[in-house]
């Protein structure tokens, strides 16, 4: 692909996310400094680490919390993401087995418990719960959005929840046939939410030692360059980055995902677009897109990038590819050809944790006191809250609602060692793309797909 791509003149490529750029990328905190004693250990500063933290010091302000990042909080998928507060599960229900229809309830659930917490805790993260508006732009993906409105009715996901709708009657995507509509998605601006809940967890008294890498996590003990924790629970909370360490390479695999923003629209193509709200848009392709309207008024526009570096390295600052950057506004400009005459201000990527069945899971073992929570497979921004309340009870030794739920203690086979894994992921990748091209006529997902799908467990 060769598309000319309008950069403005202020354009930047990773940086961490645009997300940063009116507030700055923070400069990072305080080291560990020698051995310490504590009650929890977090390793990673992410949404699911604070979260953790939060809601352990809501329920025992005595505990002593401490929180460990390489780098600073909110430096990973938490501050680069694209800003669905989205009730949509990871994997699919049917591998959750019974009890999946709690977990979606809860999910539910969880998008007001985070619009709550923001406004008890006055954290202003752009929050406005618009609804989701999904496309479908061929008639194979029609057959898909009917298959995935009618498949979820069994797992209590009624009619107000997600139904097929006109998407010309929420916003106008170019070749937009059919779309389905949920009320359960809010739009956030990620980083501001996780540096909010950095700002909160701290005030609880909770320090969060940043530029502090763990090198190794064992039964209560975290161990850094710096010092050692000493912990009667050591939660391990490091997503897409978990394959760094020891033991855990083919645990999660670290899955790329890019974005680009446009510089501000103006008022008349919001207008021409029909776009009035915060509606979170996505679509029906297998290389699917998501996207936000900023509270400043631009799109926000992500999508598959380069999917999967060998060896699950993690590229770390948000460098994107300029094929993949030419890609996203490619597809930008499809969308909504009125916005051809906006340019790109920035262009990022993060890491997402991927299992091998898509599906998260949280843990915690009392025999050694280790936890876990992740592979939100790109669900994370809310599920990392109910994570982080799953956890609390969990650590806390209490048998709730919550702990009852089917992703806690789930068990999960490893990826394929290299270079199996690096060829299954990139043959999946290939194949959605030809597999979007040959939708474009056809009247029923391609088998390339589904094959892509068998290969990789998606
Ligand atoms: C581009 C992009 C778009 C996305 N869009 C959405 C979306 O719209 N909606 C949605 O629900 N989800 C989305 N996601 C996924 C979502 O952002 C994540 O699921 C969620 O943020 C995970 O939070 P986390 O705290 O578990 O992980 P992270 O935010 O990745 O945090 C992990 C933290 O651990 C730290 N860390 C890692 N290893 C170590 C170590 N050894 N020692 C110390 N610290 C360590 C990292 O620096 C990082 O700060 C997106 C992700 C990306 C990358």
């Amino acid at each position: 692909m060769s598309v000319r791509v309008p950069l403005s003149s202020e354009f930047v490529n990773g940086d961490v996310s645009f997300w940063y750029r009116s507030m700055g990328v923070p400069a990072p905190g305080p080291r560990l400094d020698g051995d310490l004693d504590a009650d929890v250990a977090i390793v990673g500063a992410g949404y699911t680490g604070l979260w953790t933290a939060y809601y352990l010091k809501r329920a025992r302000p005595s505990l002593r919390v401490v929180l460990l990042e390489q780098e600073f909080a909110g430096f990973g998928a938490s501050g680069r993401n694209g800003g669905w507060l989205t009730g949509d599960l990871a994997g699919s229900h049917e591998r959750y087995g019974e009890g999946a229809r709690r977990l979606q309830r809860e999910m539910y659930t969880s998008i007001d418990e985070v619009i709550a917490v923001c406004e008890k805790e006055g954290i202003d993260c752009d929050l406005v719960k618009g609804g989701v508006l999904n496309v479908a732009r061929t008639p194979a993906q029609v057959s898909r959005l009917r298959e995935s409105v009618e498949s979820a009715r069994p797992w209590g996901i009624g009619e107000e929840d997600l139904r097929l709708v006109n998407p010309g009657d929420h916003l106008r995507v170019a070749g937009a046939i059919e779309g389905s509509w949920s009320p359960h998605c809010a739009r956030i601006q990620p980083a501001k939410l996780a540096q909010g809940l950095a700002r909160v967890v701290r005030d609880l008294g909770v320090p969060i030692y940043e530029r502090t890498p763990v090198t190794e996590i064992a039964p209560h003990r975290a161990v850094t360059p710096y010092g050692t924790v000493t912990a009667g629970h050591v939660i391990r909370a490091t997503e897409g980055f978990t394959s760094r360490l020891r033991g855990l390479r083919r645990q999660w695999l670290p899955m790329n995902s890019s974005m680009i923003v446009t510089e501000p629209l103006p008022e008349s193509f919001w207008d021409e677009v029909g776009w009035r709200g915060a509606e979170l848009l996505g679509d029906m392709a297998h290389y699917y897109m998501y996207a936000q309207r900023t509270a400043d008024d631009r799109i926000a526009f992500g999508g598959r990038g380069r999917p999967y570096l060998y060896g699950s390295r993690v590229d770390a600052r948000g460098h994107t590819h300029e094929w993949t950057v030419e890609a996203l506004w490619s597809l930008l400009t499809e969308f909504f050809p009125a916005a051809r005459s906006s340019s790109v201000a920035h262009a990022w990527s993060g890491v997402l944790g991927v299992p091998r069945d898509w599906c998260s899971t949280v843990h915690v073992d009392p025999s050694t006191g280790l936890g876990w929570a992740g592979g939100y497979t790109g669900h994370g921004v809310t599920t990392t809250n109910l994570a982080g309340r799953t956890l609390r009870d969990l650590v806390l030794g209490e048998e709730t609602e919550l702990t009852s739920l089917p992703w806690v203690g789930r068990r999960v086979r490893a990826w394929e060692p290299e270079p199996l894994r690096w060829i299954g992921v990139h043959a999946m990748y290939r194949l959605y793309r030809v597999a979007d091209e040959r939708e474009r006529t056809m009247p029923r997902t391609s088998v390339l797909a589904r094959f892509a799908d068998l290969i990789t467990g998606h």
